[in-house]
């Protein structure tokens, strides 16, 4: 870990701090105001489990930038990489004339991905490119146009993307009209099963089927995506079973599954990905976020035949791949490998199950706490036995976190998730330190 950062959280002014005030205000004047800002504090540095503001002040992340940096922001093996790359050369464009670095990032993704069946994989920059490639990828190899995806689903804010998002505000108001050919089916989502709670995986499996074979017909699917846990929608796990309902049906039907491991890829659930845990081989798997450490790359990697079935020239882009996002990405899983980053994944589950466990026995607020690995979330209600969705504690509580330096995220199609994506190269004394704030956020305002 950088000793350039220093460990631990420390706040010298107001957060934000005057110098981030004055960034903001020049933010206002130059960047759109639909870039919004969570937390606007400006970082100067950050490392392992903290980032520091250019007021000085030292954050804890419980964030990793939405996933991204599960090696820390500065982990030295990227860092190594990425200086020794940008010396050599810094693009030539894969399709133009190609570098090793690349295949060996497509070497890795075909070693770790679940499934021993032969792969091919393609790279991209963002994680909504490669869910279009996906998509576009699975519409060549079947021939046919639609697809389905799940309530409470993130894809991306692409055009095809957008479509396949379900939530409305803030990601597509106003952006329509969007790509066609994509229908929405229930989600198997256990705390607001509309159903009987004890038969949702029964009950949305059903609902699933029959909406795809009376509304779509199965033979002009070409694909089904969906995200193993649901990352935005609000840290959804779907029953232990469901998700390999869902892709032996696909198999039955010629149509392609796509798991889209963008969030829970990459050691964050506590196995490479989310479908390890759950015995599930995807036809096709997109990843992204936490693929590079913090540089920009995605990817989608899948069945030899389905991702060959593309005519030569059919995938690319001109950045896609680029040289030093692939040494970057070497150097976070040769950290992932060497520092055994699932297993700590999996401590730090131990570590906040526990302790979000006792905040819920003091807090009938929270309704429920899901999630797995390092990727944990709690759903907060009105509280009293009353289930329904509380935006407005969720707000506060975060707000209560960010002014006391630790960084949090919110989530959920009704916004009242706090969901938690520590870096994994943060120390449990900065997770112990974060969740007692957590504590006192509730004890304040719950
Ligand atoms: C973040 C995310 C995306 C979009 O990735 P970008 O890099 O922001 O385009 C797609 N799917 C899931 C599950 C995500 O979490």
């Amino acid at each position: 870990m950088s000793s350039a950062v220093e460990q631990r959280r420390r706040l010298v002014t107001a957060i934000p701090g005057p110098r981030s005030v004055a960034m903001q205000a020049r933010k206002v004047a130059t960047v759109a105001a639909g870039v919004g800002t969570g937390l606007p504090v400006y970082i100067e540095r950050a490392a392992g489990g903290v980032l520091v503001d250019v007021d000085g002040n030292h954050l804890i992340d419980f964030g990793s930038g939405i996933a991204v940096t599960t090696v820390g922001s500065s982990a030295p093996r990227v860092v190594e990489r990425v200086q020794a790359q940008v010396e050599e050369f810094t693009h030539t464009c894969f399709m133009v004339t190609p570098y090793e670095e690349y295949l060996a990032v497509c070497e890795k993704l075909a070693a770790l991905t679940p499934g021993t069946h032969d792969k091919r994989s393609a790279l991209f920059n963002s994680g909504a490119e490669a869910v279009e490639n996906a998509v576009k990828i699975a519409r060549v190899f079947t021939g046919r146009t639609a697809v389905v995806a799940f309530d409470h689903a993130y894809h991306g804010r692409t055009n095809l993307t957008m479509a396949l998002t379900a939530k409305n505000m803030p990601y597509k108001q106003g952006f329509g009209p969007f790509a066609s050919e994509v229908y929405r089916v229930p989600m198997a989502y256990p705390y607001r099963w509309v159903g009987e709670r004890t038969r949702v995986a029964d009950e949305a499996f059903e609902a699933f089927t029959s909406q795809v074979h009376a509304q779509v017909g199965e033979e002009n699917v070409a694909a089904v995506i969906i995200e193993p846990i649901q990352g935005e929608g609000g840290f959804i796990v779907p029953p232990k079973g469901w998700l390999k309902r869902v892709a032996d049906w696909c198999r039955e039907h010629g149509i392609v599954f796509i798991a889209d491991e963008i969030q829970t890829g990459f050691c964050r659930t506590g196995d490479w990905f989310a479908c390890d845990h759950e015995g599930v081989v995807p036809d096709l798997i997109t990843t992204a976020k936490g693929i590079a450490g913090g540089l920009p790359l995605a990817a989608v990697t899948g069945r030899a035949e389905i991702m060959d079935a593309v005519h030569a020239g059919g995938l690319g882009g001109t950045y896609g791949g680029n040289p030093v996002a692939c040494a970057a990405a070497l150097g976070a899983i040769e950290t992932m490998e060497a520092e055994d980053l699932c297993g700590r994944a999996r401590e730090v589950e131990a570590l906040f199950t526990e302790r979000l466990r006792q905040l819920a026995e003091k807090f009938d607020v929270i309704g429920e706490i899901r999630g797995r690995g390092a990727m944990l979330a709690v759903e907060l209600v009105a509280g009293g036995g009353d289930e329904s969705p509380n935006p407005a504690l969720t707000s506060r509580v975060s707000a209560f976190c960010h002014q006391q330096g630790l960084v949090t995220l919110t989530a959920g199609t009704y916004g009242n998730v706090l969901r938690f994506l520590p870096p994994l190269a943060i120390s449990d004394d900065l997770l112990h330190e974060g969740l007692d704030i957590l504590e006192q956020a509730f004890v304040a305002n719950a």
